[in-house]
């Protein structure tokens, strides 16, 4: 029996690892669930599935919680230290699943517990990569990628030296937008950036993926997690979204990694590691499918790619700035705040102003210092997304 905690059990990478632990009642049992604001969801699947305790991340939640889990043995919790001490129980494997930088100390501290970590929260890595990295190294523990492009590459290494590895390409379905000229794409709304061709995401990933912005996180969480050269990561644009990521060589073989764009796929394989088991997802039909579609990315449509090679540069807390900037401008445009293509011009505003006071790159990269980090680029991000209100 494998005992699995889930952060951020409801949101969509929740969901989906919900739905493969109730199928293996036998493998899988739940030790702790997290969520945010649905706390009806958290406290039907933690009664479901027998958890130990239920915490919402908001303490204004607590009492909802505690009245939905009324009459069942599940312990209710709230607030950012509920959920450290929610990731630091007894666990063979960590899902850490929540959106944003709020990720981060929760991931970590089941790191510091040894534990078995499933990365789904690529804002860990951005922020934080070299502390996750060295915290694991550190206590032993182990971290598996969720994120698909990262699941592929990982999966395409199995038996390799990384050593060997002279370049690693990951896709983009290039999103809604893939097609539209810079003025159109300057008008996009929230309504368009939603609607992803491929992938059925949480709201947040798929208007970045419409940005580009969720490529520009995962170029930066290829260079964190595989610890190669940001000059050996590419992206390639691949519409039907059934490649997920190739894995180049020093003999030229290019190794890809190829399936149906479901997330149960990455989720599955970091749950039953290092077994393959099999798993709920459609087979790829490539005699129907016929052709498959690759082409170069636009870096002045898409400007995100150009400033996560700039925050890889700069490298240090400069990754806590882009993520911080790109979380405050997301809620900006999805307020109607600002237009599609003003939330790159806050990133690039931000990340200009924040270096131009301190030298980002030297900075030490400690949990107090990514939130302080964090906290000052939201706030430049505010007089950014305001100058640009103002203007308008
Ligand atoms: P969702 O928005 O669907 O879910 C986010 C989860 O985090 C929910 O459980 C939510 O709770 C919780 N949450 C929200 N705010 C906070 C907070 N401040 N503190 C603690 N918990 C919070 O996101 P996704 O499932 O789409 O994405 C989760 C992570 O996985 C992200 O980092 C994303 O980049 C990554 N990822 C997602 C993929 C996907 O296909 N969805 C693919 C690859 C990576 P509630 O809903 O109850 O408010």
């Amino acid at each position: 029996m494998r005992r699995v905690t889930v952060l951020g059990a409801t949101g969509s990478i929740g969901q989906n690892t919900l739905d493969l632990v109730r199928r293996r009642p036998d493998e899988f049992a739940i030790t702790a669930l997290t969520g945010g604001r649905n706390v009806s969801q958290l406290a039907r699947d933690a009664r479901e599935l027998g958890a130990n305790v239920a915490v919402t991340a908001f303490p204004d939640c607590y009492d909802d919680l505690k009245e939905a889990l009324s009459g069942s043995p599940v312990e209710a919790a709230a607030g950012p230290d509920a959920l450290v001490e929610a990731a630091q129980r007894p666990a063979d494997l960590v899902m850490s699943a929540i959106v944003g930088a709020a990720g981060l100390a929760p991931g970590l501290a089941a790191l510091h517990q040894g534990r078995t970590l499933a990365l789904a929260n690529k804002e860990s890595l951005v922020t934080a990569g070299p502390l996750l990295m060295e915290t694991a190294r550190q206590t032993g523990a182990t971290i598996l990628p969720v994120d698909s492009e990262h699941s592929a590459v990982f999966q395409a290494l199995v038996g390799e030296d990384i050593n060997t590895v002279s370049r690693v390409i990951i896709t983009a379905s290039g999103g809604p937008f893939r097609d539209w000229p810079v003025n159109r794409l300057a008008r996009a709304t929230l309504e368009q950036a939603l609607n992803h061709p491929n992938w059925a995401m949480g709201q947040r990933i798929t208007i970045d993926s419409a940005s580009m912005f969720n490529k520009a996180l995962e170029v930066i969480e290829t260079k964190e997690f595989f610890g190669i050269r940001p000059e050996q990561i590419e992206v390639l644009v691949h519409p039907e979204s059934l490649v997920h990521a190739l894995v180049g060589f020093n003999d030229g073989a290019l190794m890809a990694h190829l399936g149906v764009p479901d997330m149960r796929h990455a989720i599955g394989y970091a749950l039953n590691w290092p077994d393959r088991r099999a798993l709920p997802v459609a087979r790829l039909d490539l005699a129907r499918i016929g052709s498959l579609r690759f082409e170069a990315p636009d870096e002045t449509r898409f400007p995100a790619l150009r400033l996560a090679r700039e925050v890889m540069q700069t490298g240090g807390l400069a990754g806590a700035v882009f993520n911080a900037a790109k979380e405050r401008a997301l809620d900006a445009f999805m307020a109607r705040q600002i237009g599609f293509m003003d939330m790159a011009r806050v990133v690039e505003q931000v990340l200009g102003a924040l270096q131009a006071e301190s030298d980002l790159g030297r900075g030490e990269i400690t949990l107090d210092n990514v939130a302080r980090t964090d906290h000052l680029a939201r706030m430049r991000a505010e007089e950014s997304i305001a100058a640009i209100r103002y203007k308008e």
